[in-house]
């Protein structure tokens, strides 16, 4: 199915690229199980492009105005293609709601997806460096540095956001394409909607919620991986983590439990508008935070008192940054 839709992806793309244009996609990287960004100019570097069960960086992230600056040759001029998950879609969209980078310049090809597999899971059951990762239809094969093979189930290998349908969500833009059968990917997210399994956030009190958010933070080290990631910061120089000899200092760089804590409540509260809760800080924490099922928390609450939720559309302002004389406060 995936191959096919590789094929699909492929296809699409040697037909609507022109010369001039950037494809942003993926490519297969050297290490087994991992694919990697590309950044195509040229039509016959197409075939390179990749879609599988691996793919899991979202390249939303590209299209900000500072990461695109590090891409893009002076003087571009031509259309970004981006090849997306439905997740990573919605970290696009918010990107043109966020204004930064007109929608003009980009075509949004979205592929359907049933999953895609956790490496840090798998690797957590082997004995030694893996150097082989294969896919199936439902399993991953792998084998390690010993020769000894390993089987894993795909359900019990997808990353944590690949469990909450609310994530698969496609966005309520017309103007992408869809690589695959999309009457079909509504029907079964449809499902998956009704058969949803109840997630941690759904299960805590409040209370607890906050219990488990300090104890899992005092694991933090504070590496920044989460922050570097991250689709919807795009503050570029002026974060108040990096400059703070011009700004008031608020958060001391010593890590200690009640600095982190305040290192995260900042970012919970500045990226809760535009956090489309895309898992991406999540997966590339070295210590496995479930940042995820905090942010995912965060932004709930806000979509119950605002009625926004970032990613949906294109050209919704964010409502923290986007008051109207005379709107009822909250
Ligand atoms: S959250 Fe949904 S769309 Fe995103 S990778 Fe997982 S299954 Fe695919
Ligand atoms: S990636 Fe993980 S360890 Fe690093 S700062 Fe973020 S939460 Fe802390
Ligand atoms: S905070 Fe995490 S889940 Fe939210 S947009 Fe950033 S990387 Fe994605």
């Amino acid at each position: 199915m995936k191959k096919q839709i590789e094929q699909n992806v492929q296809q699409l793309l040697t037909q609507i690229w022109k010369p001039g244009d950037l494809i942003i996609a993926w490519k297969n990287a050297s290490l087994p199980g991992h694919r990697t960004p590309a950044f195509l100019y040229r039509k016959e570097d197409i075939q390179d492009i990749v879609f599988d069960s691996f793919c899991d960086i979202s390249l939303a992230k590209y299209l900000n105005e500072r990461n695109r600056q590090e891409i893009l040759p002076p003087h571009f001029k031509g259309k970004i293609h981006i090849v997306c998950k439905p997740c990573d879609a919605k970290s696009v969209m918010q990107t043109f709601s966020d204004q930064q980078i007109s929608e003009t310049l980009v075509n949004l090809i979205v592929v359907a997806c049933d999953g895609i597999i956790d490496r840090k899971k798998i690797e957590k059951h082997c004995d030694q460096s893996i150097v082989d990762m294969q896919e199936t239809d439902f399993q991953i094969l792998c084998t390690d540095i010993s020769g000894k093979e390993y089987v894993f189930e795909k359900r019990e290998s997808w990353l944590r956001k690949c469990e909450d349908a609310r994530n698969c969500d496609l966005p309520y833009y017309y103007g992408y394409y869809f690589v695959g059968d999309e009457k079909e990917y509504r029907t079964r997210l449809k499902h998956r909607y009704q058969t949803h399994k109840k997630l941690p956030q759904d299960t805590m009190s409040p209370k607890e919620l906050q219990q488990k958010i300090h104890q899992e933070l005092s694991r933090c080290i504070r590496c920044n991986a989460c922050r570097n990631i991250c689709p919807a910061c795009f503050c570029s120089d002026q974060c108040v983590f990096d400059k703070p000899k011009e700004r008031a200092k608020l958060v001391e760089n010593q890590v200690t439990t009640e600095n982190t804590i305040l290192y995260h409540m900042i970012r919970f509260h500045h990226i809760a508008p535009n956090c489309t809760g895309c898992g991406e800080c999540e997966r590339a924490c070295p210590k496995d935070i479930p940042l995820h099922i905090f942010f995912e928390y965060f932004n709930r609450c806000m979509e119950e008192e605002f009625g926004y939720k970032p990613g949906k559309t294109n050209d919704e302002r964010q409502k923290l940054l986007s008051y109207n004389l005379g709107e009822d406060l909250v």
